[in-house]
C-alpha cells in the first residue's frame, strides 16, 4: 500500500468542536475526503446542518450536526455520546472552536478574561478528557487541539493577552496529555496557525482593519488559507502517526521565526 492509501482515514470516525465555519469546516471536509465519518460540533445548530449537508453530498460520508457549547461538561459528555451512537465510536477528534477578544489588559474585565479562557482553554480539557475517556477504555485515539501561533509569540498591535495565554495553555496541556496517555494508545498533538482567513480574522471589526499591517510582518506576505492546515490534521488523526505524540506544528509561513 502506497503512502497516500495510509493516510486515509477509511472505516474512522470522529469529530471536529467549531466545524460550522473556519479552519473546524476545512478540517472536517478534509476528514470526510480522507473516508471518515464525521460529526460537526457547533453552538451554531443551523450553519451546522448545512455545513454537514454540504459535506455529506461532497464526500458521501455519514456527516452530522451535533449542537454543543464546548464550554458546558454537560453539553460535552451528551456530543461524545451521541457521536459514538450516531457514528459507532469515535477514533479521533479536533477540539477547534475558540473566540478571540482583544481588550487591552487594563481595560479588560474579569468576565471577559474568564470568558476567553472558557472557551479557548477549559472547553480542551473538557473536550479532550471526556472523548480520551472514550478512548482510553475502547482501544485508542487521536486528539488534536488547536492552540495558535499566539501560543509562541505575543501578537501585535493587537492586545490579546486573554488569546494568548488561553492558547499557551493549550500546548501545555497538549503535552501533559500526551505523556498521561502515551502508553495507553491515546495521542494528542496540537496545530499552531499563524493569521488564517476566516470569519475570525477577515469579518472581525478589530482585526479586519489590522491586516495589511500583518501581511507587511509576514514573511510570505499573505494570510493562510484553512486549506492549508487540512493535511498536518488528516496525518495526526490516522496511523501514519503513531510514534507522533506531544509535539505541536506550526503553520505560519515563518511567521514566528524572527
Ligand atoms: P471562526 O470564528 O471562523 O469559527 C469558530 C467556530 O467556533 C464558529 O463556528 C463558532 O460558532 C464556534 N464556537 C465559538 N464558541 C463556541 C462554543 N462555546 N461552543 C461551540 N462552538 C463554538 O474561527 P476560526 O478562525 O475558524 O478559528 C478556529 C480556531 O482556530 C480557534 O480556536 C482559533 O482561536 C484558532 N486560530 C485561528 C486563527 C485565525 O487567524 N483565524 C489563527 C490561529 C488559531
Amino acid at each position: 500500500m502506497g503512502i497516500v492509501e495510509k493516510m486515509r482515514l477509511d472505516g474512522k470516525k470522529g469529530f471536529v468542536t467549531g466545524a460550522a465555519r473556519g479552519i473546524g469546516k476545512c478540517t472536517a471536509t478534509a476528514f470526510a475526503e480522507a473516508g471518515a465519518d464525521v460529526a460537526i460540533v457547533d453552538l451554531d445548530l443551523a450553519t451546522a446542518e448545512e455545513t454537514a449537508k454540504e459535506i455529506a453530498e461532497a464526500t458521501g460520508r455519514k456527516v452530522i450536526a451535533i449542537k454543543c457549547d464546548v464550554t458546558s461538561e454537560e453539553d460535552v459528555q451528551a456530543m461524545v455520546d451521541t457521536v459514538v451512537k450516531e457514528l459507532g465510536g469515535l477514533d479521533f477528534c479536533h477540539a477547534n472552536a475558540g473566540i478571540c477578544i482583544n481588550v487591552p489588559a487594563d481595560e479588560m474585565s474579569y468576565g471577559q478574561w474568564k470568558k476567553n479562557m472558557d472557551v479557548n482553554l477549559n472547553s480542551v480539557f473538557l473536550t479532550d478528557t471526556i472523548a480520551g475517556k472514550y478512548m482510553l477504555a475502547n482501544g485508542g485515539g487521536s486528539i488534536i487541539n488547536t492552540a495558535s501561533m499566539s501560543a509562541h509569540i505575543v501578537n501585535v498591535p493587537q492586545p490579546q493577552c486573554a488569546y494568548n495565554a488561553s492558547k499557551a495553555g493549550v500546548i501545555q496541556l497538549t503535552k501533559s496529555l500526551a505523556i498521561e496517555w502515551a502508553k495507553r494508545g491515546v495521542r494528542v498533538n496540537s496545530i499552531s496557525p499563524g493569521y488564517i482567513g476566516t470569519d475570525l480574522t477577515l469579518s472581525s471589526p478589530t482585526l479586519q482593519p489590522l491586516i495589511a499591517q500583518w501581511n507587511a510582518m509576514a514573511p510570505m506576505g499573505r494570510l493562510g488559507k484553512p486549506e492549508e492546515l487540512e493535511s498536518i490534521c488528516v496525518y495526526l488523526a490516522g496511523d501514519t502517526s503513531t510514534f507522533t505524540t506531544g509535539s505541536d506544528f506550526i503553520l505560519d509561513g515563518a511567521f514566528t521565526c524572527f
